[in-house]
Parts: structure tokens; sequence; C-alpha cells
């Protein structure tokens, strides 16, 4: 019977494993992908964790990791199949019929690539669609792309890609980009990204890999040639197995405070998860570190 398990290893999960060994209390992370640090793997570079400007993702989620190893955190892999709660317990069924029990919950699962949910897409997904410039980026060394988004991801990936593809076209449905003021100076400074915007994807086109992308601009319809198609148009929350189980508001964001406190007793939430308006690394590691104390003052409280 641990104290907590902690649901997922990203930044939120990671800290809340660093605070809860420092707390001393019997905890466990359960990671779906092995030695896995989350969606921040995905970020080439991160201008905005205090101290470390700059710091490539990948690198980032390492050191997260590597301090939750040195305290003696222990890591499960699995996928959560099933939760439910038993009185004051918890019982984590996984994929492979393991069933892990706890006293207290801290979800911290984060969230997915959103899909555009257009012809071709899930056609050529593997063969010209990605939804990870990192990983994927180096295949289009000299080639033309097109990356669809306007915000921090999609324009963070346009300049990525530009160091490598020849010409990247960002293609955006409006005419303003929501990513930060300053990433939009850079990606508009950069030579070889061309700003397509008020233009709405309509079809990735394609053979045996992708060749182009028709897009609807403006009441006009035009064929983007390319040889690869980055889509970067937000996250959907991972709480599938909350359904039912903890409120959740209409996008299916767990609703909790900056606490982490849910609507079930001995669940709390951190990270992209949690309905907030803010995801950034930076909060979503004082999520797992605000569950820690609100879960170990249920403990507390539990034990009289
Ligand atoms: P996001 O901020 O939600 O932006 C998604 C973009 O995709 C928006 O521009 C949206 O258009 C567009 N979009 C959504 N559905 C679309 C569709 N069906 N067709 C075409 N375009 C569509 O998502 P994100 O960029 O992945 O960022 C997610 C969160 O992580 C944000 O809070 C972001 O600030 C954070 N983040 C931070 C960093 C960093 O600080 N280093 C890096 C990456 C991400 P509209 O603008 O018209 O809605």
């Amino acid at each position: 019977m641990y104290d907590t398990i902690i649901i997922g290893s990203g930044p939120a999960g990671l800290t809340a494993a660093i605070y809860a060994q420092r707390a001393q209390l019997h905890a466990v992370v359960v990671e779906r992908e092995y030695m896995g640090t989350g969606q921040i793997a995905q970020s080439e570079q991160v201008d905005n964790y205090p101290g470390l400007p700059g710091i490539n993702g990948y690198d980032l989620g390492e050191k997260l990791r590597e301090h939750a190893e040195s305290l003696g955190t222990t890591f499960v892999e699995g996928e959560g199949m099933r939760l439910h709660p038993e009185g004051t317990q918890w019982t984590l069924t996984l994929t492979d019929g393991t069933a892990l029990e706890g006293k207290t919950i801290i979800y911290a699962a984060g969230a997915s690539h959103r899909k555009l949910d257009i012809p071709g897409e899930e056609e050529f997904t593997g063969r010209g669609v990605s939804y990870c410039a990192v990983c994927d980026g180096a295949f289009y060394h000299g080639r033309t792309v097109v990356v669809i988004g306007g915000g921090d991801t999609a324009l963070g990936d346009a300049l990525l890609l530009s160091r490598i593809a020849d010409t990247v076209y960002l293609v955006h449905r409006r005419a303003e980009f929501r990513a930060n003021p300053t990433i939009q100076k850079r990606v508009r400074e950069a030579p070889n990204i061309q700003l397509v915007t008020n233009a709405v994807p309509e079809e990735i086109q394609g053979k045996d890999s992708v060749t182009g992308v028709r897009i609807l601009q403006q009441g006009t319809e035009r064929i983007l040639k390319a040889d690869g198609v980055f889509v970067a148009v937000g996250i959907r929350p991972n709480t599938g197995l909350l359904q039912g189980v903890a409120k959740l508001d209409a996008q299916g964001y767990i609703c909790a405070g900056e606490d982490g406190i849910t609507s079930a007793p001995g669940l709390f939430a951190a990270g992209d998860a949690r309905a907030k308006p803010l995801r950034q690394v930076v909060t979503a590691v004082a999520d797992g570190a605000n569950c820690v104390t609100a879960a170990q003052e249920y403990l507390d409280r539990q034990n009289g």
C-alpha cells in the first residue's frame, strides 16, 4: 500500500516524486513510457524556465528525472486502465493486469497532441505527417515543410525546422498568433519561414509520402507543395481514466485549484491535465509540489 501513486513522469509527476521522497512518503511513479519525461522532451529549447535559460527540453526532462532518481524514487512502467476508489483507498489497474494500491493519487498524466482530423492526416502519419519536430525534423534537410498552428509549439517548431529545411510554411487559421511575442519576432525575422495566415488546412496530399497541403485561404484554395507536415494545433488532456471518477471541465481538464484538490477525496491533479490558465513547465512543477503538500495534509487527517 503506497502513501501516494503518482501517475505520469513529466515535470509535474517527477516534481511530485521529488517532494514525496523528501517528505518520506512511500511513493511510486507510474510511467507510460520507459524512462519517459513527458511532452517537454519534444521542445527543442525552453527559454522560460527560471535559472536554465535556453535549455533543451530533453535535457531539462532528464535533469528532473535524475533528481527524482537520486532521491530513490521507484518507477513502474505501465499504462493505467482503471482507477477506482474503495473507501479511503485507491486501486490503479494497469493494462497488463497489475493492480497498485494507494492511499492517495497524484494525477499528472499530462496531455497529448490534438489532431486536425482532415483527410490524409492519419494516412500519412509517419510518412510525412509528424507531431514532433524535435524527433523528425532532421529528415527534412534542404526540403520544404509545412507547420500548422499558431501557438508556442507551432512557432517553436517552425524556428527549429527553419535551421534544417530549405523552406518552412507556417500555416495559421487566423491573422494573429497566440505564441509569445519573443518567439513571434524570431519567426518573423527568419528568412526562410513564410507566414501563411487566415488559412485553414483542408487536406494533406500525397502518394507514397506527403506531397503537399491543400489550404483554404480567405475563400481561395491553394496547394502548398511540401515534403513534410508538422501538426502543432494544441493538446488534449489525458484524463480518460478519470471519467466518472473526478469532476472534469467541458474540455476534459481536471477541475482543481492550485492545491491540486479535486472533487474526489485523496485524488490530486498536477500539470497540463489540470484546468488552469497557464500550461508551462514552471506551473507543472509548482503543481507537483503543491499536490504533495495537499496529499500529506490529507494523509495526516486520515491518520487522525
Ligand atoms: P495552443 O497554445 O493551444 O495553440 C494551438 C494552435 O493551434 C492555436 O494557434 C490554434 O489556433 C491552432 N489550432 C487549433 N486547432 C486547429 C485546427 N483544427 N486547425 C488549425 N489550427 C488549429 O497549443 P500549443 O502551442 O501546443 O501549446 C500548448 C500549451 O503549452 C500552451 O499553454 C503553451 O503556452 C505551452 N507551451 C509553452 C512552451 C514554452 O513556454 N516554451 C512551448 C510549447 C508550448 P487559434 O490560435 O486560432 O486558436
